[in-house]
């Protein structure tokens, strides 16, 4: 007889089913319930295909929600009916949101009975089962090691972020806008080395040098952020910004758009003002924190 929990899936999108798939996979009873019946389809033989979200969750202890967006998941979840067959169980909210989000969908879940854990994953729906796959949740301690073994299912990289129940929302929201934010930064790389007729290859291939650099340079920020002394023998904010001035102006040379990097140079120009020129880069954050308060 199988000692592993049952697991119902609310939404079987490209990660939902995913996630359906590793639950299948690992040998759990899996119940899956999605708004539009074809992609449940594919699930039949396989899993248990409820007819409706408040059967999905009837079905299982836990019940994990990969929605579009919490707007769809209120639609769903936020019902006599489903509120019923959830109470007593746990919740797994692993659609993406706000910590303000996860804060209103924890009240909700309190008030009813309902254990709420809220969940972010670091990864494409092809890594989910990896060993390397990151996932946080955050929320009451004992429900995460109530289905720690469980949720591990999901990724290697499975970890308890904190108590407060919007604390993976915010640092999912952290480390996602480093990744657009660096994405839209080599994108734009990749448009001055076209617009130079330099090899996308070739520029790709020596993108990896870049990576270790922002890895020291994270380090250095995170240790001069701990201490608010941005003072260092590396490279100062001045020269920085000489650099940034050149990736403006070869810009708008080759009419590539120049937004990026006149972004980074208003903000660069800010921690000028603020008397940062002979600092190093960590310094940035002072004209970050200086403008979001203006
Ligand atoms: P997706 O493929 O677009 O799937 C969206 C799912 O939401 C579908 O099951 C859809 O149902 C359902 N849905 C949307 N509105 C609904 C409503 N009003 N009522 C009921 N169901 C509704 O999205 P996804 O990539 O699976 O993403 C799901 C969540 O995972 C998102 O919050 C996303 O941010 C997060 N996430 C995704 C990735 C990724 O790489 N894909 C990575 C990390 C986190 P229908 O099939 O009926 O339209």
């Amino acid at each position: 007889m199988s000692h592993k929990e049952t697991v119902s899936i609310v939404g079987l999108g490209q990660m939902g089913a995913a996630l359906a798939r590793a639950y299948i996979h690992a040998g759990h009873r899996v119940t899956v319930w999605n708004r539009s019946h074809s992609k449940a389809e594919p699930f039949q033989g396989q899993a248990n295909v409820a007819a409706t979200p408040a059967q999905a969750c009837s079905e299982s202890d836990l019940t994990i929600i990969s929605l579009s967006n919490y707007e769809a998941s209120d639609q769903v979840f936020r019902t006599p009916v489903v509120a019923e067959a959830a109470k007593g169980r746990t919740l797994v909210q692993l659609t993406s949101g706000t910590p303000g989000d996860a804060r209103s969908g924890a009240a909700w879940a309190s008030g009813l009975g309902i254990r709420y854990l809220d969940g972010c994953i670091l990864a494409y729906p092809s890594y989910i089962g990896g060993e390397q796959t990151p996932v946080f949740y955050s929320g009451p301690r004992d429900h995460y090691e109530r289905h720690e073994s469980t949720l591990r299912v999901i990724g290697g990289a499975t970890s308890h972020v904190g108590e407060p129940i919007g604390a993976a929302a915010a640092l999912d929201c952290a480390l996602l806008g480093s990744y657009y934010g660096a994405t839209l930064a080599f994108l734009h790389g990749a448009a001055i080395c076209a617009s130079e007729n330099f090899s996308l290859d070739a520029f790709f291939e020596r993108f990896q040098s870049i990576v270790p650099l922002t890895s020291i340079t994270a380090d250095m920020c995170k240790k001069m952020l701990a201490t608010g002394d941005f003072k260092g023998t590396d490279c100062t904010l001045d020269i920085h910004t000489n650099a940034v001035q050149h990736i403006v102006r070869l810009s708008q040379e080759n009419n590539v758009d120049r937004r990026l990097p006149e972004l980074i140079l208003s903000y660069f120009n800010r921690a000028l003002q603020l008397g940062h020129g002979a600092d190093e880069i960590a310094a940035v954050f002072n004209a970050i924190q200086d403008s979001s308060r203006g």
